[in-house]
């Protein structure tokens, strides 16, 4: 029987940074990953002469070589910064509104405050107004968070700390807005809905809508994406996840493809080792699960081994939402159909609130499609003369999961072409120029990724897990966590986390 310091399953974002991390300090781990290539969400397919980009829109933290953001700092570390041709991205994204018109938000604060105050100039007040919030919030934020380490995850102890403090004069904007949601701060600061909207577009990174997006993640998300600068890398999030699982293999670590694990062996409420699918057991010191908490309890263990603790924490949180997505190949370049940004948010209604409704169904008429379009931002990311455009809208599987195999297949046909004649509107000529297309809906992520309801962001990250309470309490001694689940969901926070955690493991192990 092998025996390791830490066994990681699941080669996501997470799995991989623990990995590395912890290959980096010098321990023995074996990574376990169920698919045949490394990256979970962060990899790519191909589909004729195009190799499509699986999740990664923008990817975050990076900053630029001159200053960098912490996701730069890591890989700089790992020794892959340069092993990466990285893309920066000028703009955050263009919200192309209901009349057909769209306003690109530049990644720059200053250009992004000149620009709004220029096509919303009775908004300037609102617009100078929001940004100070935003910027002094997030100082304020991580001027909390630091002082507050050792008391967060757990609400009285943090309670304590703030009375303590004396938190609402000490950090006045985090009182004032910590607790709202995006709508809300959004409806206080402006009147016109247009330019609610384009302010509001980070909603679609977390999965809920503005009514129940936290401001905290809005100004956050904000904040980063303007000073670290949004990212894009040529050969997509593959080449990402390959590096990491290269750098795991050259210090002599294993990283075992095709390889789910089945099981998770508990001796007297300690994690020991794993047995994978093929029937081999394998020890280690730590098990650290890159998948979430729910399928590592309910899935991976026997049934009298699942903590009655654990059963009972995790009601408080509900599984989040998924994406129906369109990969598209087209034989024309995107300026020819009038694709010029990277990445769109559009909308057929001034109403946000009332369009993510649809998420619950299977239709696709009303709401806002996210449409990325990589060859904006790299010409070389596929053939000469073509494009590659992802186009999709967030759903929650539960209709999905009662259809028949027939049905499955009609209706996700169906809800592509809807999109398609959606997109039509706004990029005339588009459907005659998809030479490939193929389309994602929640049943693929759930089967992909093993996560209930295909939840693409883990938990819902509404007000009640926003930032300060993320399940991150642990039930077994020696199995952690490292994923989207118990942290914020996306590329860059998942790999800074997981690299935490695994720093934290390095010393115990
Ligand atoms: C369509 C889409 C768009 C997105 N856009 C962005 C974006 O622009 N920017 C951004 O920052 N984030 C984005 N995200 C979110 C981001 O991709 C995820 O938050 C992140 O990749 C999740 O990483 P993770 O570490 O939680 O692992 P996951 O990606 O969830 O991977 C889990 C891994 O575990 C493996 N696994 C499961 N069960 C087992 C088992 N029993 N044994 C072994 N292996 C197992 C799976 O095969 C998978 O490889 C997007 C996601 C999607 C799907």
């Amino acid at each position: 029987m092998e025996k390791t310091d830490v066994i990681v399953i699941g080669a996501g974002n997470g799995g991989l940074a623990a990995a590395a991390t912890l290959s980096m300090e010098g321990k023995d781990v074996i990574l376990f990953e169920k698919h045949n290539i490394p990256g979970g969400c962060g990899t790519t397919f191909c589909r004729g002469r195009f190799e499509f980009e699986v999740a990664l829109h923008q990817l975050s933290h990076m900053g630029t070589p001159e200053k960098p953001g912490p996701l730069r700092e890591l890989f700089r570390w790992y020794g892959i910064e340069d092993k990466i041709d990285w893309v920066e991205i000028d703009s955050l994204f263009k919200v192309n509104l209901p009349d057909g018109s769209g306003v690109p938000i530049p990644a720059d604060r200053k250009k992004a405050e000149k620009l709004l105050i220029k096509e919303f100039p009775e908004e300037k007040e609102g617009i100078l107004k929001y940004f100070d919030i935003v910027y002094k919030f997030y100082d304020e934020s991580e001027a909390f968070m630091e002082q507050s380490a050792n008391s967060s995850g757990d609400p009285s102890k943090l309670q304590k700390f703030m009375v303590k403090v004396g938190f609402s004069k000490k950090f006045p904007t985090l009182a004032t807005y910590g607790l709202r949601s995006t709508q809300e701060v959004l409806d206080e600061l402006f009147k016109c809905e247009e330019i609610k909207l384009c302010l509001s577009a980070y909603w679609c990174f977390m999965g809920v809508p503005p009514e129940r997006f936290p401001f905290a993640i809005l100004a956050k998300c904000t904040h980063i994406y303007i000073e670290d600068k949004p990212f894009y890398l040529k050969g997509g999030s593959q080449v990402m996840s390959q590096a990491l699982a290269d750098l795991i293999v050259e210090k002599g670590n294993q990283v075992k493809y095709n390889c789910g694990v089945k099981k998770i062996i508990v001796e007297n409420n300690k994690a020991v080792g794993v047995v994978d699918e093929n029937g081999v057991e394998y020890r280690s010191k730590v098990v650290l699960s890159n998948i979430s908490p729910l399928h590592t309890y309910a899935n991976l263990l026997e049934e009298d081994q699942i903590p009655k603790e654990a059963r009972k924490y995790f009601k408080a949180y509900t599984v989040g939402i998924s994406a129906l997505t369109c990969f598209i190949g087209l034989d024309c370049p995107p300026e020819e159909i009038g694709f010029t940004d990277s990445f769109n948010l559009i909308y057929d209604s001034l109403d946000a609130n009332k369009d993510f409704m649809q998420a619950y169904e299977l239709a696709t008429e009303t709401d806002p499609i996210i449409a990325t379009c990589y060859t904006v931002d790299d010409p070389t990311i596929s053939p000469e003369g073509t494009s590659m455009i992802t186009a999709g809208t967030l759903k929650y599987s539960t209709e999905w999961e009662k259809l028949s195999p027939e049905q499955y297949y009609e209706t996700k046909y169906k809800a592509a072409n809807t999109i398609v004649d959606r997109l039509e509107k706004r990029f005339p000529g588009i459907r005659s120029h998809i030479e490939e297309i193929d389309i994602a809906t929640p049943l693929t992520h759930m089967r992909y990724l093993n996560h209930p309801g295909g939840a693409i962001y883990g938990f819902e990250q509404d007000l009640k897990s926003a930032v300060y309470f993320f399940p991150t309490e642990e039930f077994i001694e020696n199995l952690t966590f490292a994923s989207g689940w118990v942290n914020v969901c996306g590329f860059g926070p998942n790999y800074i986390y997981a690299d935490k955690i695994a720093k934290q493991i390095a010393k115990e192990v």
